[in-house]
């Protein structure tokens, strides 16, 4: 991967009426925070860096609408260009997403492909990808010639990666990755009424409300604690394709200044999704996620069971993610058990000492590689996403037990006690050194690049 460094300037002007997304997040009642954010926020809107260092602001990109296919000669409408007289007709490019509860034979038949021609591609696609995983806005090219024979046929599926099929003497099938560019973008915020609110006026993808939430949650009692002028400095990749962001953005670091302290988190790129939180310049625990970039969809407590409509204890949290994302273990363990259990559908458990032990429901699948009493390391991948058991829609439903009762694992610490000391060290510590680094330079260049722009 190429890496290319960009930025983002903060966005002033913070405004006081802004409602926050997350309910957890806002200090309540809201009529009070709005209230209490008059005394501070004109002298923020004031603050000259803050109005004048509007620059670029990530762009969103547009997905769907028909793909350009790239290195094909044949493709140009404009045959006058070329120099020699094209010598195959024309072809003919068409594409489409795929529908919810809609199969590939269903696309390809609408594309006008005959029924033969639909079970060799359907033969062809399946050797290099698992076609049970097609999924809604999955994107799918038929090439035909003239007289509508499809000459290639293309699967579009996650994070800008291409499932080929080319007819020719026999069929041909090849895995396209993309080969994007890492951008790396800086920017600050200040909070008035909630975090979600700070990060959406600061043109920050908004998504890493939930990312903050999850790591500080069981830490910081954001309730009590916010009291509106914290300042949040981000530090995030985006892979790009030319203009088109590829998956979602990634945290890399957050720094807050919370209550006379600075609460800080760093997110390796090592896709392990563990995550190391320190408060002034000191390990406070290390954070595994279970689903890396997943929605938290439900937190640990009493609530209205989507299902059943009554209100229950929710015994885990839920993240809402597709259906087949890795699921990896928060913390090294043993698998001490896998199958089903009633509501929970298919599940795995791993025990992580005497006393605690941590399960993850509704799972489409586990490695076959996997048997219980096997060891496991934290990021392991131990299971997919799925929906079995009791569940409204794919998630992961996470749980940990202390002594057999369901605790809150967003506040449990005794996982960090079970986790790897090692890694917790000087690693730790040069991670954080590295992040805070980058993060200064970033928003110092921003700084700069303005400047230069104005003279
Ligand atoms: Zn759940």
């Amino acid at each position: 991967m190429r890496i290319r460094v960009a930025s983002v300037a903060l966005v002033g002007a913070f405004s006081m009426t802004a409602i926050a997304t997350l309910g957890w997040w806002s200090k309540e009642p809201v009529p009070q925070s709005i209230a209490e954010a008059t005394h501070w926020a004109p002298a923020a809107v004031l603050e000259p860096r803050l109005a004048d260092s509007v620059m670029t602001v990530p762009k969103t990109t547009q997905v769907g609408g028909a793909r350009k296919i790239l290195n094909v000669p044949l493709l140009q409408p404009d045959v006058t260009e070329t120099a020699l007289p094209a010598i195959e007709p024309p072809l003919v490019t068409w594409t489409r997403q795929i529908a919810s509860g809609e199969t590939l034979d269903a696309v390809l038949a609408n594309a006008g492909v005959a029924a033969h021609a639909r079970a060799e591609i359907a033969l062809a696609l399946g050797v290099e990808y698992d076609l049970r995983r097609l999924r809604p806005g999955h994107e799918i090219t038929v090439i035909s010639n003239a007289d509508g024979n499809p000459k290639r046929v293309e699967l579009a599926i996650d994070d800008g990666v291409r499932i080929e099929t080319v007819f020719g003497e026999e069929l041909l099938t090849r895995v396209l990755e993309p080969d994007p560019e890492v951008v790396i973008f800086a920017s600050e915020a200040v909070v008035e009424s909630s975090i979600s609110a700070a990060l959406d006026k600061a043109k920050i993808p908004a998504r890493f409300a939930v990312d903050l939430a999850q790591m500080l949650g069981g830490t910081i009692d954001f309730r009590r604690e916010l009291s509106g002028g914290e300042r949040m400095r981000l530090l995030w990749r985006e892979a790009r394709e030319g203009n088109k962001r590829i998956g979602q953005p990634e945290l890399a670091f957050a720094a807050l200044d919370l209550a006379g302290s600075v609460y800080e988190i760093v997110w390796p790129d090592d896709g392990s999704g563990q995550a190391t939180i320190y408060v002034d310049g000191e390990v406070l625990r290390v954070f595994a996620q279970p689903v890396e970039g997943a929605r938290l969809s439900s937190v640990f407590g009493r609530r209205t069971h989507p299902v059943y409509g009554n209100v229950r204890m929710h015994t885990g949290v839920d993240f809402a993610a597709a259906r087949g994302t890795p699921v990896k273990a928060t913390a090294p363990g043993r698998v001490s058990f896998i199958g089903r259990r009633g509501g929970y559908g298919r599940v795995l458990e791993i025990s992580h000492g005497s006393d605690t032990l941590t399960r993850y429901a509704h799972l489409s699948e586990v490695p076959d590689t996997l048997e219980q009493g096997q060891r496991v390391m934290a990021g392991d991948m131990i299971g997919r996403v799925g929906a079995t058991g009791t569940a409204t829609g794919p998630n992961l439903h996470y749980e940990v037990r202390v002594d057999g009762r369901p605790t809150d694992p967003l506040s449990d610490d005794r996982l960090v006690e079970a986790a790897d000391r090692d890694a917790v060290g000087t690693a730790a510590l040069e991670r954080l050194a590295e992040a805070r680094s980058l993060l200064a330079e970033r928003l110092t260049s921003e700084f700069v690049q303005t400047t230069t722009e104005r003279l």
